[in-house]
């Protein structure tokens, strides 16, 4: 064996596509303990280059870090995904146009999302005319089994046809419980009849609605977050957006208590569009709509 093959390596070429066509990133030191003293050993079943680090003795690969580790995907599929993203496909045809499993195709998704979140981050700071909104959409709980979540934190039964029966049967051990601690909330798990939402837009106290917490400058600078479940309260709006307005930005929102909490305790100048007139002078919120009229949700 020569005795380059496991020479210690400083940096590696960087190469954007390694021969199986997945992306691949620059290794230049070990992952977990950054040392320089790291040597090839082979390849993952996916065609990613493994390294061995000589002082920590912990294996990484070369997509370490990037959208693509742990995955097998394919150059193309992560395209695929992409394009699909842009164009607000549903999980079920990125699937089929992945040739992937609907679990797959939702998780390349979710890395997408959380990739362009470490991108742009929420470090932003507004410094001109801020306008800030919120947008509710509705939280979608198919398949979500824990019970603890419904009890808990949406102080509600999942929306199933169930006789009284049922639902003390599916209370379990939590009836004493309840029966002792929350008497008031399991009354209300046990004869609550309503099923369905008012209308599809009503905003729903039983937090079937999230609020997404939005904000745009003049400079494009855009926070987007969902903040609460139902209507956020004045502590939601402020510690989520205290720190990244400047004191020279003019804020401008509607006349939510939340706002008015804010630009009061932060001493920020505020501007109060009225929902009926839309406008007030020069001001308006049709940026911060038109980021919300761009965007469709998958919460
Ligand atoms: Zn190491």
């Amino acid at each position: 064996m020569s005795a380059t093959s496991s020479t210690v390596r400083t940096s590696i070429k960087p190469r954007t596509i390694c021969s199986s066509g997945v992306p691949r990133s620059s290794i230049e030191c070990c992952v977990h303990c950054g040392s320089l003293s790291y040597k090839k050993i082979g390849r993952t079943s996916s065609g990613a280059q493994r390294f061995l680090c000589k002082d920590c003795h912990k294996s990484f690969t070369e997509n370490y870090g990037l959208i693509t580790h742990h995955t097998r995907l394919l150059e193309w599929q992560w395209k695929e995904a992409i394009r699909s993203t842009i164009n607000v496909e549903s999980i079920t045809t990125l699937a089929k146009n992945m040739n992937v499993s609907t679990k797959t195709a939702w998780l390349c998704r979710m890395k997408i999302y959380q990739s362009i979140k470490n991108i742009y981050g929420y470090n932003d700071t507004f410094n001109s005319i801020t306008e800030v909104d919120g947008k509710y959409e509705r939280i979608s709980f198919k398949g979500l089994k824990d019970k603890s979540y419904f009890l808990d934190r949406l102080n509600r039964m999942p929306r199933h046809h169930r006789s009284r029966e049922d639902r003390i049967k599916y209370l379990g051990d939590d009836y004493n419980k309840l029966f002792c601690t929350k008497p008031g909330l399991l009354k209300h798990l046990i004869y609550d009849t309503s099923k369905r939402l008012n209308g599809k837009y009503a905003i729903d106290v039983s937090h079937q609605h999230v609020c997404i917490l939005t904000a745009i400058d003049r400079s494009n600078n855009i926070f987007i977050a969902p903040s609460t479940a139902g209507v956020p309260k004045s502590k939601d709006v402020y510690d989520r957006l205290s720190n990244k307005i400047s004191s020279d930005a003019v804020l401008v929102s509607d006349n939510h208590a939340s706002y008015r909490y804010l630009v009061k305790r932060d001493n920020l100048e505020h501007i109060v569009i009225d929902t009926t007139l839309h406008t007030n002078s020069t001001f308006s919120l049709a940026r911060v709509n038109s980021l919300h009229s761009s965007l469709v949700f998958n919460v």
